[in-house]
């Protein structure tokens, strides 16, 4: 005979903020707590991906990095992804959803005012899109001086392929190459045409001693389109589901870590002033 006593509700084991209410939300977050941002990118990702591929790296990483951290007594939370970020690099290709750096900027310093508001004094933001860093490490500042958050940006850690993991892409397998094909291979193989992936890699660049696309000492200012039509950088042809798998195992892991190493940090010393 099935028992028919009303249970006590189960407490959610969810990391997702939003899904609580705002009361709830007081009484769960500390000032020890770590909330996250994933922030992705819609952005055009040449003819074999999806344009969501940054935000879907962005919100799937993320997520199990912050289900495992809390699995293992971290006290993190999720926010919603951030879906629209700075692509400005990708602005001639329809399909790309961008927002300025002006915009991006005020954007997440409004979202972290809004944490600072909350009893957590930690924000991370989980990055899926190489086109943010240089405008998330300002707000990492920003956001520190105005709301006194203390503020860290971490990511999925792809990598151009060596020539020992996939092929040797050079340093330029930032867009669409043999990682992030193959990451979205793992995570959502419906969305890949693997038959338009190709190498992309722009051999012209391949001999300068200073100006470098990724490292060098003089930087230059680029839209991906001054690569080749298709506007993807690196090479895809190899990619597979099965390296994607790996480079998640290792996201999810480093990840993990890192977020521990967070909590553990101080900025100060210990017994100077406070921070
Ligand atoms: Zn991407």
């Amino acid at each position: 005979m099935s028992d028919l006593r009303p249970r006590p509700r189960v407490r959610s084991r969810s990391r997702d903020l939003v899904e609580l209410s705002g009361p709830a939300l007081s009484a769960a977050l500390g000032e020890d707590s770590i909330v996250v941002l994933p922030t992705g990118a819609i952005e055009h990702h040449g003819p074999h991906l999806p344009l969501a591929t940054d935000w879907l790296m962005a919100d799937l990483i993320s997520r199990a990095v912050v289900e495992e951290a809390a699995a293992g007594g971290q006290d993190v939370w999720l926010l919603p992804p951030l879906a629209y970020t700075k692509s400005d690099e990708h602005h001639w290709a329809p399909g790309t959803v961008w927002l300025t750096a002006e915009t991006l900027l005020r954007t997440v310093v409004d979202i972290g005012r809004s944490v600072a508001a909350t009893p957590a004094r930690t924000l991370v933001f989980y990055n899926g899109h190489g086109g943010n860093i240089a405008l998330l490490q300002v707000a990492l500042r920003e956001l520190r001086r105005r709301f006194g958050l203390r503020t860290f940006l971490m990511g999925t850690g792809m990598v151009a392929g060596d020539g020992v993991n996939g092929p040797d892409e050079h340093g330029f397998g930032v867009h669409g190459g043999h990682s992030e094909t193959s990451m979205i291979l793992h995570l959502r193989p419906d969305l890949v045409d693997m038959g338009q992936a190709r190498r992309w890699i722009p051999d012209h660049l391949l001999d300068t001693e200073y100006v470098r696309f990724n490292g060098g000492p003089v930087h230059f200012g680029w839209t991906s389109d001054d690569f080749g039509p298709d506007g993807v950088v690196g090479d895809a042809s190899g990619a597979n589901a099965a390296w994607g798998a790996e480079l998640h195992a290792t996201a999810v892991r480093n990840g993990v870590a890192q977020l521990a190493e967070i909590a553990r940090f101080r900025h100060r010393p210990p017994g100077g002033p406070a921070a």
